[in-house]
């Protein structure tokens, strides 16, 4: 956990911090974890909603890009992207990395990924036979949150 300043996040932002000053939209390291082979896992959270503000992503706006992080994030980052998931208050998304836990790199590929988002038809993985609740998304919606936090994106490393 030494290194966070030279991958750039500020050290006073990293892990559990009290979330009535959490800005959002913003990308902050909660931990790093090293294994004893060498290998790190870096738990992220993409905040995308001020927790307790009653600004909360629905569950459909919330699943809808849950798959575009999901299809984004394994087709920028394969060899380091380890999962996603929702937070369960609706205000944003744990993202986990092995072996790459460099902010400026994770947060240009989010931009990428929330660009897609704009130029895309469909919702990825959205079939009947890819998903658990194929009919709760919306690409409109899902539009809308991605062009709303790409407004706010010289602000992503205010954490707090
Ligand atoms: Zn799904």
């Amino acid at each position: 956990m030494s290194d966070h300043c030279s991958l750039g996040w500020a050290p006073a932002t990293v892990g559990e911090l009290d979330h009535r000053v959490l800005k959002a939209p913003s990308v902050k390291l909660r931990g790093a974890y090293a294994g004893a082979s060498g290998d790190t896992v870096y738990c992220i959270d993409l905040r995308l909603r001020h927790p307790n503000a009653n600004e909360y992503l629905s569950s459909t706006e919330a699943h809808s890009i849950e798959h575009f992080l999901l299809e984004g994030f394994q087709r920028l980052l394969p060899r380091h992207f380890v999962g996603i998931g929702v937070m369960g208050c609706q205000t944003g998304f744990y993202l986990t990395f092995l072996n790459e836990g460099r902010r400026a790199l994770i947060e240009d590929a989010l931009e990428s990924i929330l660009h897609g988002v704009l130029e895309a038809t469909a919702v990825p993985f959205a079939r009947i036979d890819q998903c658990g609740r194929w009919q709760n998304h919306d690409l409109g919606r899902a539009q809308a949150v991605a062009r709303g936090v790409l407004a706010r994106r010289a602000a992503w490393a205010e954490v707090a």
